[in-house]
């Protein structure tokens, strides 16, 4: 039933770029042969018949679904599933991407250079695998609070000696949080004192049920340290990434996002960037957050320089006028002219702002947000100072349904709220509770900078009270 860009410019007697800039400029990225929902188009029209312009509000979490699901079906071709690797401190992260990216340096023609660029792949008997080479979940939520949701598959390592620890815990949850799906290696099992089943014993708590115990998690015994069982973890991989039916669609310009980026003294602002829909060429017009240039140059993970790079594919370039932030999309355009108007125009700190400012839920605007049907749950991040007090003030929450609307808990942890719960609250659009405990200063200034709304409590009837009374409306104001 939708039209696409072409389409509606043809009827308009517009140019389509023009329609694609202004679509941009609301915060929907698409291109020219995107079909757009009626949603969409109606909001396109007001710049046509209604005057002034009116500024649309787009939830900027919005976009990727945009572009995933507005693509021609028949264009869509299988892609490489992308890994994020999490996991508790020392549990062998780090070793796990490095015996992975080794792998993949012995694959590659030249044999031995690499090139750390923030990502690589891995052919894995002709199917890829990306790998992201910044392990840990408060990389992941941080893309994920700019907008960017590049992670298909999460793999979460457990040290078979040491078993499931704290920021085990925060991995699962920020992966659950993300609804993406979670495979658990269970790391150094060469050692003597190792205990795999203590581990998957722990893991029931958190609904990781192996599928020998009648459950359908994929957990995989592996040594990162001494190579044992990697093959069968790759293997499990491209299992779950078939089951996911991961798919881009690779003709058109491309869209994606940005994995890292810094300035380099000669060559200027290089960013690393994840494809993931279209063909990004060399010499492409790209805006990139609220940078743009030309592609000058593009290598990828093998210090290949490329001419092109379809979905799925991490690259390292060139060209670009200021340096982005990690989690920034990015988005080609035919022309440089219209992309540098676009981003000039998203440079504006006005624009900024209130992208910052959308859809942050705080107590006071839950009401109307749940009265629109903004939000169908409410996220809710509770820390407190024991676990007694945490698993009692979650109980009571969860009990509390206010006309079809109930608390979703996605993360609970003893101790200080800190800098990761705001970051997680953010890209979940949750609230923070903490009971006898308070945000660490830095969490604090990031909680205030993004409009992350944190509640601390000293009685938890209060916490309850406060909520549910929030949920129906019928908050006191604050003086
Ligand atoms: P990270 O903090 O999760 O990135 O953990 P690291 O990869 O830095 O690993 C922490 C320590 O555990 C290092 O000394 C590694 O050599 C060691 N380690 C990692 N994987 C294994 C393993 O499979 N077996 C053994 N025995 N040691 C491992």
């Amino acid at each position: 039933e939708g039209m696409t860009i072409a389409e509606i410019a043809h009827k308009l007697h517009r140019e389509p770029a023009e329609l694609v800039k202004k679509l941009f400029m609301d915060g929907v990225v698409a291109t020219q042969n995107d079909s757009l929902s009626k949603d969409v188009i109606e909001v396109l029209l007001l710049n046509y018949d209604v005057e002034p312009i009116e500024k649309i509000e787009v939830d900027v979490a919005d976009l990727d679904t945009y572009f995933e699901q507005d693509v021609d079906e028949e264009s869509l071709v299988k892609r490489a599933p992308t890994v994020t690797i999490m996991g508790h401190v020392d549990h062998g992260k780090t070793t796990l991407l490095d015996t992975l990216r080794d792998a993949s340096v012995t694959q590659s023609e030249a044999g031995g250079i690499t090139q750390h660029i923030g990502a690589y792949q891995l052919d894995v008997e002709g199917e890829p695998i990306t790998f992201l080479d910044t392990p840990g979940h408060a990389a992941f939520t941080t893309m994920r609070a700019r907008g960017a949701d590049v992670t298909d598959i999460a793999i979460i390592v457990v040290a078979a000696d040491d078993g499931v620890m704290p920021q085990t815990v925060e991995a699962i949850n920020h992966a659950k949080a993300a609804d993406v799906p979670i495979i658990v290696a269970v790391n150094k099992v060469d050692k003597p004192e190792a205990n795999p089943d203590r581990v998957k014993q722990e893991l029931l708590e958190y609904e990781l049920v192996p599928e020998d115990w009648g459950g359908d998690t994929i957990f995989v015994e592996i040594s990162a340290l001494f190579n044992q069982n990697i093959e069968e973890l790759l293997e499990m991989i491209l299992l779950v990434a078939e089951v996911s039916d991961l798919k881009a669609d690779p003709t058109g310009l491309a869209v994606g996002s940005v994995l890292e980026a810094r300035l380099d003294r000669s060559k200027g602002p290089i960013a690393t960037l994840l494809v993931q829909n279209g063909t990004l060429r060399k010499g492409d017009s790209i805006v990139v957050g609220t940078t743009y240039g030309r592609i000058r140059t593009m290598v990828n993970d093998k210090a290949q320089q490329i001419q092109e790079a379809g979905p799925s594919t991490p690259v390292e370039i060139t060209g670009l006028n200021e340096t982005p932030k990690a989690g920034d999309q990015f988005v080609v355009f035919k022309d440089e002219k219209t992309a540098r108007q676009i981003a000039e125009t998203r440079s504006n700190e006005a624009v900024e702002e209130q992208r910052q400012s959308v859809n942050k839920v705080t107590l006071e605007n839950l009401f109307d947000s749940l009265e629109e049907g903004e939000l169908k749950e409410v996220n809710i991040i509770v820390k407190g100072d024991v676990q007694g007090s945490v698993e009692a003030l979650v109980g009571s929450l969860e009990k509390i349904e206010v006309d079809g609307v109930r608390i979703n808990v996605v993360h609970t942890g003893v101790g200080a709220i800190n800098e990761t719960d705001v970051t997680l609250a953010s890209a979940s659009h949750g609230i923070i509770i903490g009971f006898n405990v308070r945000p660490t200063p830095q969490a604090s200034e990031n909680a205030k900078s993004e409009h992350v709304d944190v509640r601390t409590y000293r009685v938890i009837y209060d916490a309850i009270d406060e909520l549910e009374a929030a949920m129906k409306g019928m908050l006191d104001p604050e003086y």
